[in-house]
């Protein structure tokens, strides 16, 4: 069967890989349909590594996908041959404390797909995985859509991580895919108001679009002048989803004296700088957001409820055999891009 396959820095290659076998009890056999292409697939196109995560080539990308079931292994109960399903792409031990915690996002033994030295990812014609990680899609969701619903899951995750927004001032510095979902997220909850900060202004029109209540390119205006003038009691919560350094700096200057900064983002460096007197003094609150939990069926629901607004994120859709050309158009953000799939 044919995969996608990292072979080199920036460089995409159709491979042959061996057909795969039956799914093991509790195991599924699925039909790749679409597959998402990430920022954090980016960081490894690019730079061939996430902190300590670093590819050996050739490596296959991808980890947002929806596909069908093909084959079920035994004692699989919740899908079965021909369900249409979004998948997690994280897979974890079920034993371990975080596990027994519920916290299987921070499982001791997680494997990712698409993550190196885990797993292989799903930029390939067929993939097995744990029957568990599969969530049957409505009839009115495509696989499209299907594919969507882990970019959405980290959204929602990040603001029910968070807590109650009702009546918040919150800012979203950063509004690629996961900008765009925390603010998905946001919305129905009610917050006050929400600012977004976006160096790209195409970007920014699609997040004033979504109902920003103000948004601001940090190249061309004083990001925290701007809010801090607008909101005499600043910022009670800001999302940072860019991973960088200049946004974390910004959410501490522009959150009011107990706020809080989650920072959903994936920076390309190793070591946040942070300036202590403001931190202190503030008392700010920081909490990281590690991808999702038990948020997938969530973002079902809410793609589900309102699907026509949030289909928008695909702006790019091509054939798996066109996947350089997509990869090297998300990283130059060229033609307006937000989020690109491709299909198998
Ligand atoms: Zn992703
Ligand atoms: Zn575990």
């Amino acid at each position: 069967m044919k995969a996608v396959a990292l072979t080199n820095i920036k460089t995409l290659e159709v491979v042959e890989i061996p057909e795969i076998n039956d799914p093991a009890n509790g195991e599924v056999l699925i039909k790749v349909k679409s597959v998402g292409v990430c920022g954090s697939d980016m960081h490894y196109y690019r730079t061939g590594r996430i902190g300590s995560q670093v590819v050996a080539y050739p490596f296959v990308l991808g980890h947002e996908f929806a596909g069908e079931i093909v084959k079920a292994g035994g004692g699989v109960t919740n899908v079965r041959p021909g369900s249409r399903v979004a998948v997690d792409p994280a897979m974890s031990c079920g034993e371990c404390d975080q596990c027994r915690a519920g916290r299987e996002h921070t499982c001791r033994n997680l494997t990712f797909l698409g993550n190196p030295g885990q797993a292989d990812g799903c930029m390939k014609e067929y993939i097995i995985m744990p029957a568990n990680t599969c969530f049957e899609l409505p009839d009115n969701l495509s696989f499209d859509d299907g594919m969507l619903c882990e970019p959405f899951s980290i959204g929602i995750y990040a603001v029910k991580s968070f807590g109650n927004v009702s009546r918040l001032d919150i800012g979203i510095l950063g509004f690629g895919p996961i900008g765009m979902s925390v603010l998905s997220a946001l919305k129905p909850n009610k917050p006050s108001s929400v600012i977004v900060s976006e160096k790209l202004d195409y970007r920014l029109r699609i997040a004033s679009g979504f109902g920003a209540d103000m948004a601001v390119n940090p190249l061309k205006e004083d990001l925290v002048a701007k809010v801090n003038e607008g909101y005499k009691n600043q910022l009670d919560v800001v999302f940072e989803c860019c991973g960088q350094q200049d946004a974390v700096h910004q959410a501490i200057e522009m959150l009011k004296p107990g706020g809080t900064l989650m920072i959903v983002g994936i920076p390309e460096f190793d070591v946040w700088h942070l300036p202590v007197d403001q931190l202190r003094r503030k008392e700010i609150t920081i909490k990281n957001v590690r991808r999702q939990n038990h948020c997938m069926q969530d973002a079902i629901d809410m793609l589900t409820e309102v699907s026509s607004d949030l289909k928008q994120m695909i702006t790019h859709r091509v054939d798996y055999t066109k996947s350089q050309e997509v990869y090297d158009l998300v990283e130059a953000y060229e033609d307006n891009v937000m989020k690109a799939v491709v299909t198998f």
